[in-house]
């Protein structure tokens, strides 16, 4: 009940990204790099124990884009030269020019070497097919649906095999459901395929957006638990919630994650308070509204120890444990 855990990310340490730079300019060899992004991934794991969080992440060190990541270790993609997306924000954008198929294990070696470090559970963490498809291009797939149902079946493999590896708690990004509702039955339709017969607790996160046009049809996707942006707004999503019941558990964003501001222990709680308006406290895990990589380190410390304080004091008022 009331369970913490963050979304994914963390800020990357100045040393690793100076690493990042030189492994691209081909002046720190890949091994070199592999042990920045270790060592990173130790000190997010120590932080994340040291903040008393329940459920921990490796904090995607060794990982840029999302989608690029995953199309860079799956069969079928190439990728683009640097695209330019809104604003000032570059990145290499996958593009599919052979059928897509799962090789071998993509982030199954990052999750092990995170669940190593410590007693609590590690989350596996994947991007979804209907991300992956909606942000890459298609030269292969006769259409959107062929093309993310294909992404589907190769990331069910990557699902399976964190599950083999012993990850009870596997989460599948879809940060463009909420773009595209349009599409709400594409990525049902997918999400079924990367889920099917996986003895994780399965979760995805979906960034904020359009939800009155996806919702409560949204509630079709076939994991355990829906982790979502709560604090950006406000909390005026419960209104949809209010109306038609959440039949999932949640996953309770609570902090802004886009905000410098260090949201207190008492706007924490009164969020919480909010919340059991319209979820059974064992319907909630609590977690920022999204990941960490934009803030700084200790923005993020900062927020993250608030909410674990937040949690701990909710919990001795209402005397849960
Ligand atoms: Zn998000």
């Amino acid at each position: 009940m009331l369970e913490t855990t963050t979304v994914g990310s963390f800020p990357k340490p100045e040393t690793l990204k100076a690493a990042r730079a030189q492994a691209r300019r081909g002046q720190l060899d890949p091994a070199q790099l592999t042990q920045a992004e270790r060592q990173a991934t130790r000190d997010v794991i120590a932080l994340q124990e040291s903040l008393g969080l329940d459920v921990l992440v490796d904090g995607e060190m060794y990982r840029g884009d999302m989608a690029t990541y995953f199309a860079e270790h799956l069969e079928g993609f190439t990728i683009s030269p640097l695209v330019r997306s809104y604003g000032n924000r570059y990145y290499r954008k996958p593009i599919a020019v052979q059928p897509i198929r799962w090789r071998r294990p993509i982030t199954v070696e990052w999750y092990r070497f995170a669940q190593e470090a410590t007693l609590k559970p590690v989350k596996g963490m994947i991007t979804g097919p209907y991300t992956m498809m909606d942000w890459s291009f298609n030269e292969v797939y006769p259409d959107r649906r062929a093309f993310a149902i294909a992404l589907a079946h190769a990331l069910h493999e990557e699902v399976q095999a964190l599950a083999a590896a012993g990850a009870r708690y596997i989460q599948i990004d879809e940060p463009a459901i909420s773009t595209r509702p349009d599409e709400i039955e594409l990525a049902i339709e997918t999400m079924q395929i990367v889920t099917k017969g996986i003895q994780a607790k399965t979760i995805t996160h979906i960034c904020y957006g359009d939800f009155e046009q996806v919702y409560p049809r949204m509630l079709g996707l076939a994991v355990d638990q829906i982790d979502l942006e709560l604090a950006n707004s406000q909390y005026a999503l419960l209104d949809l919630f209010r109306r038609v019941p959440f039949t999932k558990e949640i996953g309770l964003g609570v902090l802004d994650v886009h905000s410098h501001a260090v949201e207190t222990v008492e706007q924490i709680k009164g969020y919480l308070t909010k919340a059991l308006e319209v979820f059974k406290p064992t319907q909630i895990t609590v977690d920022p509204d999204c990941g960490l990589k934009t803030r700084t380190a200790e923005e993020a410390r900062a927020k993250l120890a608030n909410m674990v304080t937040a949690v701990r004091e909710f919990k001795g008022e209402h005397g849960w444990s």
